[in-house]
């Protein structure tokens, strides 16, 4: 950091002397002078992106002679009310506790732009935000809240590390695009998000913890718990109570390897599951204008989420079955198998129906992982963004189904005809596969259920705005108006 420090931002600039006087020419008469107050790491940062970017800087401290050496030698570093007066435009890179020290520059800013990137310290719902604490303190400033949600790193590293977007609020229209043009300057794309008023889910946006994941992530964690414990009990438990013989040894591969394609299949049945519902509920309500419950919501918003998990819990699915063979226990298995058979006499020990079970559940498997990779690739934004909505439905919603189809097939052709061998009920519990099936076949009827004419006809009805109860009467001029003229919405 130090040698990045004295390296010259602009080609040529050493050479002329190394003047701490900021020259004219370094850039266009119009450009603002952008002052910083503070000369923390956040100040740093900006200081030389600003500077990159054909800005003169300059930088108030409390104590200049100090902190001149923590900049580059483009910028210039003077006392806060020095700064304040030169600057047209001021971020305040100070932590907000402190920002009533700054009352005493309060003339000095009369009528300038002051950019606030002050976080908080935690999740703040009831307000009022810093940035509006600072509008208070400064009422003659037009206080723009913005740039909070770069680190002090990616500043540095500027746009070119993937971190574009800048999200912006004030209430000047004229003090916001101003920022907005130093944003666009310096490489980044400014978000504007309104008034001031914004500024408070601004400030909280670097507290949240994958808010839209919890959901998913605890559902996909108690989903793997149950069937994990289900599997345990059938795999290892149950060989011990019957034959005295515990199987331990499954428990960190085949147990796991059982349970996850249960949670990949569960999961990918509660993305569509709610879909159906919204369906039935419109076809119930007659009305696309009802708001569905809070839980539906929550779930629908959800749903990309869902998937992706679901997708997690696959490919984990398809590395763990790739090793099985190659597991001591495996090939234990495999020898004393041609053992037995070698002693019993056995030659060929070739079955048609198991070649073609596996064969056909191994294809539906490929086909199930490979939609599955592509509703995962095309949820990412940025691929999403390149795709029109109709692309994209298709993908998300048909190509979603096939896949949805071939996991459920690759989990019937698993169970093929063993959910019909008492063996395979230990301690009376059916098979894990018989419990996965239930949700994806519900889904899959249901879909069915919507594709017959009476109800896709009345459900594309709906969705184009048509309503049961609605009755529109026009009214002629003359005719009795008590209404207010035209439509009867008495039913609605
Ligand atoms: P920092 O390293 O602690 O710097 C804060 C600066 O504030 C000090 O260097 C000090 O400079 C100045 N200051 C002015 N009045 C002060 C006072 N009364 N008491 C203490 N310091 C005073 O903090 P920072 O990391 O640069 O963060 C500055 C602001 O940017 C904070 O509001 C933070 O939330 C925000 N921010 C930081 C980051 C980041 O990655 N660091 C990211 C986003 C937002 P002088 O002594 O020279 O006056």
């Amino acid at each position: 950091m130090p040698d990045d420090m004295s390296r010259p931002l602009v080609p040529g600039w050493s050479e002329s002397g190394g003047s701490r006087q900021l020259e004219a020419s370094l850039s266009d008469p119009n450009t603002p002078m952008v002052g910083i107050l503070g000369t923390g790491d956040f100040s740093r940062s900006l200081a030389r992106r600003l500077v990159a970017s054909g800005y003169q800087v300059v930088v108030g401290s409390r104590s200049p002679a100090r902190s001149v050496a923590l900049f580059p030698e483009e910028v210039e570093v003077a006392s806060q009310m020095e700064a304040a007066t030169q600057a047209d435009v001021v971020f305040v890179a100070v932590f907000p506790e402190h920002h009533s020290t700054l009352v005493t520059l309060k003339s000095a800013l009369v009528g300038k732009t002051l950019v606030d990137v002050s976080n908080s310290l935690g999740i703040n719902r009831d307000g009022p935000s810093n940035a509006e604490q600072l509008s208070n303190l400064f009422p003659d400033s037009f206080v723009v809240k913005g740039f909070n949600t770069l680190s002090a790193w990616a500043l540095q590293n500027g746009p070119r590390d993937g971190i574009r977007q800048v999200l912006l609020c004030g209430n000047s229209s004229k003090a916001k695009d101003l920022v907005k043009h130093i944003c666009h300057r310096m490489g980044f794309i400014p978000v504007d998000m309104g008034f001031l008023s914004s500024s408070l889910e601004i400030e909280n946006l670097p507290h949240h913890l994958f808010p839209s994941w919890r959901l998913p992530v605890l559902c996909m964690l108690c989903l793997f718990v149950f069937f994990y414990l289900y599997n345990f009990i059938q795999e290892v438990i149950h060989p011990l109570v019957e034959k005295g013989k515990g199987a331990f040894y499954k428990m960190p591969i085949e147990v796991v390897n059982a349970s996850l394609p249960s949670v990949a299949l569960v999961m990918l049945a509660l993305v569509y599951l709610p879909g159906l519902f919204a369906a039935f509920f419109q076809l119930r309500w007659d009305t696309k204008y009802k708001r569905f419950p809070n839980w539906l919501d929550r779930w629908l918003t959800a749903r990309k989420q869902f998937g992706l998990c679901s997708f997690l819990c696959a490919v984990m699915h398809a590395v763990y079955s790739l090793s099985l063979p190659l597991r001591k226990s495996a090939r234990y298995k495999l020898s004393n198998m041609a053992y037995q058979q070698v002693k019993a006499g056995v030659e060929d020990s070739w079955n048609d129906e198991e070649v073609w079970r596996m064969e056909l559940y191994l294809s539906a498997g490929i086909m199930a992982l490979g939609l599955l990779s592509l509703l995962a690739v095309t949820s990412l934004p940025s691929v999403a963004s390149t795709l029109n909505w109709r692309e994209f439905t298709f993908i998300q919603s048909s190509l979603g189904y096939c896949a949805l189809t071939a996991a459920t097939t690759h989990t019937l052709i698993f169970g093929w005809n063993r959910a019909f061998t008492p063996a395979r009920y230990p301690f009376y519990l059916p098979p894990s596969f018989v419990l996965v099936l239930i949700l994806p076949c519900v889904v899959l009827c249901g879909r069915l259920a919507l594709f017959l004419p009476c109800m896709a006809g009345r459900l594309w009805k709906i969705r184009r705005g048509w309503e049961r109860s609605r009755q529109i009467r026009f009214a002629l001029p003359g005719e009795d108006c008590r209404n207010g003229g035209g439509e009867d919405v008495s039913n609605v």
